[in-house]
């Protein structure tokens, strides 16, 4: 979801943006107008989300999925090794092409009981020579969330955050890196946003592609050839609604874990429905949940959905069902959810 009010302003500005004749969608990206909302989308990202002096903010494409590559081919440039900790599908992905440019060590992985839980990082397992240490921050697929950040030590931090960015904050002065696809919880889909501290710049393997380099971006003011931009206008807009109607993270964080105690406290007490998730690694984002029977799970996705609830069935590999409750779904959504999910279990159980 988008805040209604983000499309509705977007709306009213798409044949003419504040006065200048054209539509966002059809400005250069060199035009000083454009240049305006370029800037004031970084502005109001380190606000939001108070990033530090000594970080780049870059507004890429290609998804999370190609930070997966990017991501070694920038920083596998000492040890050409780094550590990974597999928390689920997406972790696993970013392994999996990091092991195609140098050695790759598996920390720990949750694997064994289907991702349902962060495991508990030994810090004598972790490698000192790594270039960096990958996690995925929140676990769209299976619910899970990191409730501690991993101390890493001088060793730099990397974490895909594309399914909780803006939904609490985040110290970003942990973290070498930070990635997220923008579609989850930033605005539409063709924006991936990088946050990377300045010293990880500049040293990318010799075989990386200009386009899948951090320098190359980062000199540029993410201007190297034409970013999305629509995607970062509309992104600006989600910020300026967190800032200006939210006020800011902490209190994104506190609607936030409202909404999901809502639905897990339904969960927790259900005789039909349980979250599949163990409660010390709760998401605040996406609550995947059953009924133990496959029939009447797809029976309650078949309701659910005739009812209006739309994206409620679980990853294609997973099954079950999964509310994704990213920062946009008003409380109310989730209310009716919950009576929905009631009036379901009296007449199913
Ligand atoms: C959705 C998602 C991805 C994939 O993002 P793309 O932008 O489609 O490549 C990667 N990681 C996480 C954690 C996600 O939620």
């Amino acid at each position: 979801m988008l805040p209604e009010s983000v499309l509705k302003t977007a709306a009213a500005e798409m044949l003419d943006y504040q006065g200048c004749g054209q539509s966002v969608m059809e400005m250069s990206h060199r035009s000083k107008v454009y240049e305006g909302i370029i800037n004031a989308c970084e502005a109001s990202l380190r606000e939001v989300m108070n990033i530090p002096d000594g970080y780049k903010v870059l507004f890429l494409q290609g998804g999370a999925s190609s930070q997966f590559a990017m991501v070694p081919l920038n920083l596998m440039n000492k040890n050409n090794k780094a550590d990974y900790v597999i928390t689920g599908q997406w972790a696993k992905k970013a392994y999996t092409e990091a092991a195609r440019y140098g050695k790759v060590n598996v920390v720990a992985s949750s694997a064994d009981k289907t991702f349902s839980y962060i495991p508990e990082l030994d810090s004598t397992s972790f490698d000192p020579d790594a270039d960096y240490f990958h996690i995925c921050l929140n676990n769209t697929i299976y619910g899970t969330k990191y409730h501690d950040i991993p101390n890493t030590g001088k060793v730099p931090l990397v974490a895909d955050v594309s399914s909780c960015i803006l939904s609490e904050p985040i110290d970003v002065s942990k973290f070498g890196v930070l990635y997220a696809g923008a579609q989850k919880n930033m605005g539409p889909a063709g924006l991936t946003v990088v946050i990377i501290r300045e010293d990880l710049i500049g040293n990318a393997m010799d075989i990386t592609p200009t386009m899948f380099n951090y320098k190359t971006h980062a000199d540029n003011g993410s201007m190297f050839n034409t970013p999305p931009t629509y995607a970062i206008y509309i992104c600006k807009l989600v910020l300026d609604w967190i800032k200006n109607e939210i006020g800011g993270l902490e209190n994104m964080k506190t609607i936030n874990e409202k909404k999901a105690a809502l639905l897990y406290d339904f969960l927790d007490g259900s005789h039909l429905f349980k979250g599949t998730v163990e409660k010390g690694s709760r998401s605040l984002m996406n609550i995947p949940f059953i009924t133990g029977s496959e029939d009447l799970d797809k029976k309650f996705v078949a309701e659910a959905t005739a009812a209006g609830f739309v994206n409620l069935k679980g990853h294609r590999t997973v099954g079950g069902m999964r509310a994704s409750i990213y920062n946009a779904m008003p409380m109310e959504g989730v209310e009716k959810l919950v009576a929905f999910m009631k009036a379901f279990e009296e007449t199913n159980a």
